[in-house]
């Protein structure tokens, strides 16, 4: 990560971690939608969620894995 505060190089596919729990109690999450909103789906429940790009940076805890697509 770079030494900006947050996760702001969202790629499709990436998994990450949050702050925390869905429900079901699982903490990651695949990135399947990039947008104004990020989606998001529960790696346990398969779930999706939407989330406003500024609250889904802030619940980010920890990148899990990274995309290997490459996303322009
Ligand atoms: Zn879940």
């Amino acid at each position: 990560m770079s030494g900006s505060s947050g996760y702001d190089d969202i790629r499709l596919g990436d998994v990450v971690r949050m702050r925390k729990p869905h429900p079901c109690g699982s903490y990651d999450w695949e990135v399947v939608r990039l947008g104004a909103d990020i989606g998001i789906r529960c790696r346990q429940c398969a779930r999706r969620v939407l989330l406003p790009r500024s609250r889904f940076v802030r619940q980010v805890k920890a990148l899990v894995s990274r995309s290997e697509s490459t996303v322009p």
